[in-house]
């Protein structure tokens, strides 16, 4: 009998590995693929953001900023005594219609009440702290600017994550898990990403397909925050001397991992080009789709203890937002299952209970 297994090595999976190995729990990570070609993380944009309407997420996003500039110290092993995520601190910038402007003021409020350090100002405003954004139909935007948000390069996060796992004697194996009935353990956590569902029928969570472009641009703004349009959808963010920008499209039951390249000239392409006009002038230099573990009630969070089970436990349905909770979630679920509640934040609201019942909770900023 093992003590806690955890299927999935992914960044949710790994996450939990090493706070539940902190914590003196003897771990067993089943990863089916350890090359992680098709798994969520690695095709992430890497955000990490606090701009968000839910207060859990506001929360788990003020948690990821305080975790990630701790990497150095807290990730730090013999073997790499200098892990990095190379962070880059540029902040998110959101934009939104009228259209959205009430339920973003609504958002404010959760934000002042999280003392998330956020910024609003009027559309009209926005030529004075970006002067290179046409205002155009955007009534309200929220950013910041005290390096509290911005991205990390998300491969590199859970290579840390893992080599300090495993230092903690967290250990990770190769292997499919069928059913959860197989595996004879004190505890067990569901870690699989969008593919949840083959483990756990009753739990809504798809993969759904998202395109991201790389394109080259004649002038280039290195000290963009990463921008999402509420208008169009469309988003983007400086990537070295080029920049990435992703499909507002998505696509449930995509045979293939294939990018959507037609969505390039149709939608991304002219939604950058009116937003910024500096991007009329660009070259599409390659691209790439991954899979959001899209919770289908309600773009939320489905995390806690199935309740169907004496001894399983799941986190997944992040929507875009798996790789900045990770550490929140690994916190919590440690917490929940080594203290029976949460301590730090909670994150009740998310239980699985809520989605067996199908009592949505939307989070609607999803990029
Ligand atoms: C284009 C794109 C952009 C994104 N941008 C961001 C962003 O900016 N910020 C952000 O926070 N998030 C972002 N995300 C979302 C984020 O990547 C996911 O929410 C997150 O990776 C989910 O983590 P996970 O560990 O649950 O899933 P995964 O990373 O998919 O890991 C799950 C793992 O479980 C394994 N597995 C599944 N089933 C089994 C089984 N039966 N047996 C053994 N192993 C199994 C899989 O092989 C996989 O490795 C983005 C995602 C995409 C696709």
């Amino acid at each position: 009998m093992d003590d806690v297994v955890i299927v999935g090595g992914g960044i949710i999976g790994t996450a939990t590995a090493y706070f539940m190995a902190k914590e003196g729990r003897k771990v067993k990570v089943i990863e089916r693929d350890p090359t992680y070609k098709t798994a969520s993380f690695p095709l992430s944009l890497g955000g990490f953001r606090r701009q968000f309407f839910q207060t859990e997420n506001i929360l788990l996003g003020k948690f990821a900023r305080e975790f990630i500039f701790q990497i150095p110290e807290l990730l730090k092993t013999e073997k790499n005594p200098k892990p990095t995520a190379s962070m880059v601190t540029n902040g998110y910038l959101l934009m939104f219609g009228p259209e959205h402007a009430e339920e973003q003021y609504k958002a404010l409020e959760n934000h002042k009440a999280c003392e998330a350090g956020t910024k609003n100002i009027k559309g009209s405003e926005l030529k004075k702290f970006f002067p290179y954004i046409n205002n155009d139909g955007i009534e309200t935007a929220t950013f910041t600017d005290n390096q509290s948000e911005g991205w990390i390069d998300p491969f590199m996060f859970h290579g840390a994550l893992k080599s300090k796992a495993m230092e903690l004697g967290a250990e990770f194996v190769k292997g499919e898990v069928k059913t959860l009935s197989e595996i004879k353990a004190k505890t067990i956590i569901s870690a699989a990403g969008c593919w949840t569902k083959e483990l756990l029928e009753d739990i809504p969570v798809e993969p759904q397909k998202h395109t991201v472009f790389r394109v080259k641009c004649p002038k280039h703004i290195p000290e963009m925050p990463l921008t999402g349009d509420l208008t169009t959808g469309v988003y983007w963010r400086p990537e070295g001397k080029e920049y990435l920008a992703g499909s507002p499209k998505s696509v449930f039951d995509a045979k293939d991992l294939e990018p959507a390249w037609d969505d390039f000239e149709e939608l991304v392409w002219p939604a950058l080009a009116h937003r910024i006009p500096a991007m009329e002038e660009l070259k599409l230099t390659g691209g790439w789709a991954g899979y959001y573990d899209c919770n289908r009630l309600d773009n939320n969070a489905v995390v806690g203890k199935h309740p169907k089970f004496d001894n399983v436990y799941l986190a997944t349905g992040f929507t875009g937002r798996g790789l900045m909770q990770a550490p929140g979630i690994g916190r919590a679920l440690t917490e929940l299952i080594t203290t029976g509640a949460y301590q730090s934040i909670d994150i009740s609201n998310m239980a699985v209970e809520r989605v067996l019942g199908k009592k949505a909770r939307p989070e609607p900023y999803v990029l």
